[in-house]
């Protein structure tokens, strides 16, 4: 068989950009994975798992082009059998193929799935970037109003606080539909024509094939000629309007604190209308160098007296006390998806959140999540005899639900009991080759070193007596 040999460091490593999710951070990740369960089920969301690598089309289509994840970031490869697959690099594609294939369009309206897994970028790795990193996200269908997104966003939101993040703000903007996206570009674009020069070599780029997303440039330059450009806010039209204010309305009802930022607009080319993010302000989750940065820039925000329908102005002193470049979530509405990727037309709204982000911030506040709960007995056993018998008094335990430590692998009894005593157990049953022969076992009060002997199939029954007394 081939040898497949690359570069390589010292030894065996993860990927560059990829990490081990090791048995201390699975508890960070099963605490996330509970609270989003326990929510979302409130909110009628139903899991779905789809499959980590996808045909590579449905993401070039879907996600469009001339994006960074499917022109810069996606892992593509060959089959034997000689399809394009790729690694996931988002969620929302794939739950619309699901949608459409398993013809969920029939259902009851809306339909709302949830995930929870692995993607795939080629990112150039760095703090809160990964090229494997984990997201939760939802997707709604069939709900055309803005009521929609505005509960897409306190989804996130309340899981972020259970979760007790406390200064949250969500970053909003409405980039438009299919009716006024394409006149504000032109508008755009031919702001950008003679401004070009002043540009970095990306935003250059993406100023042919994708002008939107000069909005995304954190260059200082860029900023500067960004602030004088057209904004699409200024250039929705009526229903892209109306829907962004009824949206804001209902955050406003909710009491979920929001920026107006027109500057975001998001990656992915499927977005319509609503475009959300979502930020940790607790300076706490961020080191000093994002502290530093210039995004998020200037923001339009309610306290500066703005509704979507009185013009906003732009706040003066710029971002109010946060400056983390890393959202924790991510989402929008986009209502042309499923027609794109071959559906019937389908209004649709989600978004993600990144999970080592959360862990991160969780990290930071509480260093060590509470043990999970130590077993309170020990089998300890001597002989083969004994070890097959244990085997089986195991299963009975378990079926009774009553947690036992054990160390089958060890055969000296005073191994097996340093290792009790390290647990920190309340019994310890002992079993040896005469106690089989007896049909009895020796149970030990680790407290007071007391031991007694009792017939075997008394055994479950006694320990429960015991345990419920201490
Ligand atoms: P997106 O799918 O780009 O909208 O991202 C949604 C969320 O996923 C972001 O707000 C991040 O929290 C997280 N995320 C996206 N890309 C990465 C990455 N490369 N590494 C770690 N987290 C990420």
């Amino acid at each position: 068989m081939e040898e497949y040999r690359g570069r390589r460091k010292k030894g065996y490593q993860t990927p560059t950009g990829m990490h081990d999710v090791l048995p201390q951070d699975q508890r960070y990740f099963q605490k996330i994975y509970n609270i989003c369960e326990n929510i979302v089920s409130f909110y009628g969301f139903q899991k779905i798992e789809t499959p980590i690598v996808e045909t590579a089309e449905l993401f070039s289509k879907g996600i469009g082009l001339a994006t960074d994840i499917v022109e810069k970031q996606m892992y593509v490869f060959r089959t034997k059998g000689g399809d394009w697959l790729a690694l996931r690099p988002e969620g929302t594609a794939s739950v619309v193929r699901a949608f459409i294939e398993h013809g969920m369009q029939s259902l009851p309206k809306p339909v709302k799935l949830w995930y929870f897994g692995p993607f795939f970028r080629y990112e150039h790795p760095q703090a809160g970037r990964f090229r494997q990193f984990h997201q939760f996200g939802f997707e709604a269908f069939g709900e055309k109003s803005p009521v929609m997104d505005a509960q897409i966003v306190q989804v996130f939101y309340n899981i972020l606080k259970e979760l007790r993040f406390d200064k949250l703000v969500v970053e909003v903007n409405n980039i438009g539909d299919s009716q006024c996206r394409p006149y504000y570009k032109k508008l755009l674009v031919s702001y950008l024509k003679y401004r070009l020069g002043g540009f970095c070599a990306v935003c250059r780029q993406r100023a042919k094939e994708n002008p939107l997303r000069i909005f995304d440039c954190k260059e200082e330059k860029c900023q500067r000629i960004k602030a004088q450009a057209p904004q699409i806010i200024d250039h929705l039209c009526e229903e892209c309007h109306n829907h962004f204010r009824e949206f804001l309305e209902f955050l406003d009802e909710l009491e979920l604190p929001y920026n107006l930022n027109p500057y975001l607009v998001r990656g992915l080319d499927y977005y319509t209308k609503t475009v959300f993010e979502i930020f940790s302000t607790s300076t706490e989750n961020f080191n000093s160098s994002q502290q530093d940065s210039e995004y998020p820039p200037k923001l339009y925000t309610k306290e500066d007296g703005g509704s979507a329908e009185t013009p906003l102005k732009l706040s003066e002193e710029g971002e109010k006390g946060y400056t983390s470049k890393d959202a924790l979530v991510g989402g929008g509405r986009y209502d042309n998806l499923c027609k794109i990727l071959g559906g019937e037309p389908t209004p649709a709204c989600g978004g993600a959140a990144g999970i080592e982000r959360i862990v991160k911030a969780m990290k930071q506040r509480t260093p060590k999540l509470p043990q999970p709960q130590l077993p309170k007995v020990f089998m300890a056993q001597l002989g083969n005899l004994a070890k097959r018998k244990s085997l089986k008094l195991f299963e009975e335990f378990r079926k009774n639900r009553i947690s036992v430590a054990d160390s089958f692998g060890r055969d000296d009894l005073k191994a097996q009991l340093k290792a009790s005593d390290r647990i920190g157990v309340q019994l310890t049953l002992i079993l040896g080759q005469k106690e089989v022969l007896e049909g009895t076992i020796i149970i030990k009060d680790m407290k007071t070193g007391r031991q007694e002997t009792v017939k075997l199939e008394k055994i479950i029954k006694e320990v429960k007596k015991r345990l419920k007394k201490a």
